[in-house]
């Protein structure tokens, strides 16, 4: 089965050191939109990127707003998928477990003590993936090759492991297509199967982790047509 994807051209999402960028895409910081809330957790949920609906590499994906990639980490809604409506700067939760807050001492405290409420906020660009780099991915994906690729060094290596990543196919740690079972990602309001939009690894901003497992890479998924976003992570 193919890959679906929001963006055909996959892009690495790294840090940008422009005091005045064109466009301006966010990774992490603090969020005040209208409807992001853990019920969970009585907090605002965490932020992983705001989309800048101003690139045009992601016209044709937003609407006139930018679009956030939110989530929780604190919380049992990492048990199944997270979806929410994106709105105008708001959002709308349409499915999450609804369960436990972990951060009390009780539960030691998950996934980590004195977890933040958010992470300090980053600007960062996209950078498109080479052709070489994004058929080394795919391969990666297909073939379950590690890094030790034939028990010598390849000059892609760098490729292997979850990335932070817009639109094209991310390196999966769980690929999630299967010649049997089809695509695992639908959406919550229409029941289609939802494209691939950004993947994240395990590192936040200043030096800071999202969960104390450096292999769990989180993903994110979009319906266009119902402007819905979905959440789940991966552990290799
Ligand atoms: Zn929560
Ligand atoms: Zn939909």
């Amino acid at each position: 089965m193919d890959f679906l994807s929001c963006i055909e051209q996959g892009y690495f999402i790294r840090v940008l050191n422009d005091p005045a960028p064109r466009v301006a895409h966010r990774f992490c910081g603090e969020q005040h939109i209208s409807g992001a809330w853990c019920q969970n957790c009585e907090k605002p949920l965490l932020k992983y990127l705001t989309i800048d609906h101003r690139d045009p590499v992601v016209h044709a994906l937003c609407r006139a707003a930018p679009l956030h990639l939110l989530y929780c980490w604190t919380c049992t809604v990492p048990e199944d998928y997270f979806q929410y409506r994106a709105g105008d700067d708001s959002v709308e939760i349409l499915r999450y477990v609804e369960g436990a807050c972990y951060r009390s001492p009780r539960y030691e405290e998950f996934p980590y003590r004195r977890y933040p409420r958010y992470f300090p906020e980053q600007v960062v660009e996209l950078v498109p993936l080479s052709s070489d780099e994004q058929s080394f991915i795919k391969k990666c994906n297909r073939e379950y090759i590690g890094y030790w690729w034939g028990n010598k060094p390849h000059h892609l290596d760098y490729l292997y492991g979850p990335m932070h990543q817009l639109g094209g196919e991310p390196w999966m740690a769980n690929p999630l297509y299967d010649n049997f079972y089809g695509w695992a990602v639908k959406c919550a309001a229409c029941g289609n199967d939802m494209p691939f939009l950004a993947s994240f690894d395990n590192d936040a901003t200043d030096g800071m982790v999202f969960t104390e497992n450096s292999t769990v890479q989180m993903l994110y998924f979009y319906c266009k047509n119902c402007a819905v976003v979905a959440a789940i992570p991966q552990i290799d």
